[in-house]
């Protein structure tokens, strides 16, 4: 038996990087997949490769986040794991950065788990599973990226809140806290800051593993945590990192 036959799951920013490996996974795994994006093509492509469906949602805008858990239980007839880990990052400081830039990062990153998480807890009524996308920069700090940090610390402290409200429905709630991944993400990273990308990808040299993650690498622990060998985990900030935080 596979790690998660029989449960459906969503998984948002589902078209790219860590949530497409994450939705390939979670399918090869047993999964049905709701693959949710702004993305429309993308999360089309994404959805005929693992044979799930696909929701064109801004995970900002709470119809949308609704749209996506309804699809989920309309189409497979109930809700399991949901994997919230859409997100954008804007690498300026505090002066550089626009007041609606700081609020969209944080109505992405932020409001999202917030939204994606009020409509989903309802439909998991057999339990379930919730992983936020957090970040190392949830953790501690990082330059040039004021409004990202303070979004994924706020990531990684919703998720605690969540867990505590709803471990006694059976409902988990833990953040995986990735370290530079290489993933369209980070290359534009290296864009925003007019970097070249091979002088960016070197700074992981410095890691104590001496280079970034993968997307599948991220993706293997998401599983972990959606699936029921995580049972007496709940509350967590699980980094995923390379040595980079220790
Ligand atoms: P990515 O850009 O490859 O994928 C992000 C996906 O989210 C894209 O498909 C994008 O279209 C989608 N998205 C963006 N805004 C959206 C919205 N409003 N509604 C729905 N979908 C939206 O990036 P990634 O590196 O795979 O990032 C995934 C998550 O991992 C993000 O939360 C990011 O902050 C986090 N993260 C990434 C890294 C890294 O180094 N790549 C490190 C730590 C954390």
């Amino acid at each position: 038996m596979s790690t998660l036959d029989g449960k459906v799951a969503i998984v948002t920013g589902g078209a790219s990087g860590i949530g497409r490996a994450t939705a390939i996974l979670f399918a090869k795994e047993g999964a049905k997949v709701v693959v949710a994006d702004v993305d429309a093509a993308g999360a089309r492509a994404v959805a005929e490769e693992v044979g799930g469906t696909a929701v064109q949602a801004d995970v900002s805008q709470p119809k949308d986040c609704e749209q996506i858990v309804r699809t989920a239980v309309e189409t497979y007839g109930g809700l399991h794991v949901l994997f919230n880990n859409a997100g954008i990052i804007r690498r300026t400081t505090a002066l550089d950065l626009d007041v609606e830039e700081w609020d969209r990062v944080m109505a992405v990153n932020v409001r999202s788990v917030f939204l994606m998480s009020k409509y989903a807890i309802p439909a998991m009524t057999e339990g379930g599973s919730i992983v936020n996308t957090g970040s190392g920069w949830g953790l501690k700090g990082g330059g040039n990226a004021i409004s990202y940090c303070a979004s994924k610390a706020a990531v990684v402290n919703m998720t605690r809140a969540l867990a505590i409200d709803h471990a006694k429905a059976g409902i988990r709630v833990n953040s995986v806290n990735p370290g530079d991944t290489n993933t369209p993400m980070l290359r534009d990273e290296a864009k925003q800051l007019n970097e070249d990308w091979a002088a960016f990808e070197k700074d992981a040299a410095d890691r104590p593993m001496g280079r970034s993650g993968t997307p599948e690498e991220i993706a293997q622990a998401v599983l972990f945590l959606a699936s029921d060998a995580a049972s007496y985990i709940t509350g967590s900030a699980l980094v995923v990192d390379g040595g980079g935080l220790a």
